[in-house]
């Protein structure tokens, strides 16, 4: 793939070969794309099929797979981003183009490491299960041709005289059934997962496999070969990091997060600070009110926990004086005394709202910056709690926060299966007496946002909140507090000014 900074475009074909590179509607990414594209068109293609599998992650959990509800809402999706979701009319080669180049794309992005491409092959593999589920029995056939998995159907005879091993050996397939349905002779290779799960009938280094199953042979195949893309992928990184156009574009990817970024300024002076206390408890996620708990209890954060906690509380709305009051209240009550604080602290918190050095305006992390990068370590309080905390820790912190053993429960499961962000969405309908969040949580900005919409009656609630310190009354001054910023698709040049921020506050 080559990349051309000139605006982009339009792939003109003529009408005979625009198929011929994408003659199915799914794919299994064999090739790489060899065409030009801008770099514009590089990320639009890579930030939405990041939206395509953060909603997928986010259904995947939310929902039974095979559910009318998951499939629907899954294909809404595929309309609104334009991607190919079924077999479609013969002309989407766009959407086709856009699905191949961008996967690629993602798949350099999350290379990178273990827990990056644990993630994406999660989510590849639930997006190519629904669109192949949806293909039409003839186009399956097609496509199996086309990736060179074709499976031989046993003949009759074979199939009357295997038919008692086959009936035992295949669960839910009585004689009725083993006489109705096709089997495919299949290396015991492609079969491992029903091998493993004693679900097929083998024989002679054959796995006997009902029609119904195949889907599951498939997926296994896909999933071999992706998996081992990927770690050949991670191998030729050093070659893409030594792209200084490509590198910066594909960290920002895999640090990811899609939409507003949360700059303070609509937002700025309409919180007091003898607010934060109440608010931290109903409307904080968790990593801004362990944060906030922390600094409380030792008038003192270090630098992780300064940068990830005052960038959120300058995107809530306060004032770069109000910052300046409420971090030197804090610091002069543990060990640091005012001149210390006006000379050292002081610079770095007036630099971070742009008032100093180059005079960027910093913008808020994201949950993806903060589970991704700079994991706390000892006596650090920063970080997201559902991915760096020991699972009994956040245990007793969700018990001493009165979350119900069952919510526990449900949490524990989404952190034990990565999905933090998730487990944090399931803390906040916890937190607010919501079945469904409604919203897919990317930033702890939003979850405050939200929370105050919700608090302050932008959204009705399902029933009063009854618990967890949210008996405090609704101020009125918090009303307008709701999520103003404008979409932004990259934090790109922010991020990488972050990097130069984080040299101003490296005193502990
Ligand atoms: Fe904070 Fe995001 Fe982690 Fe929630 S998921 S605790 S908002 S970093």
């Amino acid at each position: 793939m080559e990349f051309s900074s000139r605006a982009r475009q339009r792939h003109t074909r003529l009408a005979g070969d625009r198929r011929d590179p994408y003659p199915h509607s799914l794919q299994f990414y064999q090739e790489p794309p060899t065409e030009s594209i801008s770099l514009a068109e590089f990320e639009s293609f890579a930030v939405d099929r990041l939206r395509l599998l953060k909603v997928v992650e986010n259904l995947g959990v939310s929902h039974v797979r095979s559910s009318d509800l998951y499939k629907t809402k899954l294909e809404a999706e595929f309309r609104r981003l334009k991607f190919p979701y079924r077999a479609l009319a013969e002309d989407d080669y766009d959407a086709r183009r856009k699905d191949h180049i961008s996967h690629f794309i993602l798949r350099l992005a999350y290379c990178q490491s273990e827990e990056l491409r644990r993630w994406f092959l999660q989510q590849e593999m639930d997006l190519f299960r629904y669109r192949f589920n949806e293909l039409t029995e003839g186009l399956r056939q097609k496509f199996l041709e086309h990736v060179n998995l074709q499976f031989e159907a046993i003949s009759e005879d074979l199939k009357n005289e295997l038919a008692n091993e086959l009936s035992a050996s295949t669960p839910g397939f009585t004689m009725t059934k083993v006489k109705e349905q096709m089997f495919y002779k299949v290396g015991l290779s492609d079969a491992v997962d029903l091998f493993r799960a004693r679900r097929v009938f083998i024989k002679d280094g054959f796995a006997f496999v009902p029609l119904k199953d195949i889907d599951a042979i498939v997926l296994n195949n896909y999933r071999q070969k992706l998996s081992k893309a990927l770690a050949l992928t991670a191998r030729s990184l050093p070659s893409i990091q030594s792209d200084e156009r490509l590198q910066p574009l594909l960290n920002h990817l895999s640090h990811s997060y899609v939409g507003p970024d949360y700059s303070a300024q609509k937002n700025t002076g309409k919180i007091s600070l003898e607010h934060i206390d109440a608010l931290s408890v109903k409307s904080f996620p968790l990593c801004m009110r362990q944060l906030h708990r922390a600094l409380r209890d030792n008038h003192h954060l270090r630098h992780g926990g300064r940068m990830q906690y005052g960038l959120f509380l300058k995107g809530i709305g306060l004032t770069l004086e109000q910052a300046l009051e409420f971090w030197k209240k804090e610091f002069i009550r543990g060990k640091v005394d005012a001149d210390k604080f006006d000379k050292g602290y002081a610079y770095s918190i007036r630099h971070s709202y742009g008032k100093e050095g180059k005079r960027t305006d910093y913008t808020p992390y994201s949950c993806m910056k903060i589970i991704m990068s700079n994991p706390p370590s000892q006596g650090d309080y920063h970080g997201c709690p559902f991915r760096h905390s020991e699972p009994e820790l956040l245990k007793q912190k969700l018990q001493s926060y009165k979350i119900p053993p069952s919510g526990i429960a449900q949490i524990l499961d989404l952190v034990k299966g990565m999905h933090y962000q998730l487990a944090c969405q399931k803390y906040f309908e916890l937190t607010h007496d919501l079945d469904d969040i409604g919203f897919s949580l990317n930033h702890p900005n939003q979850y405050f946002a939200e929370s105050q919409k919700l608090l302050t009656g932008g959204r009705e609630l399902k029933k009063e909140p009854s618990h967890l310190g949210n008996s405090q009354q609704k101020s009125n001054s918090q009303e307008s507090m709701t999520s103003t910023s404008t979409p932004s698709s990259s934090n790109t040049t922010a991020d990488a000014e972050l990097e130069g921020l984080e040299a101003y506050f490296t005193e502990d």
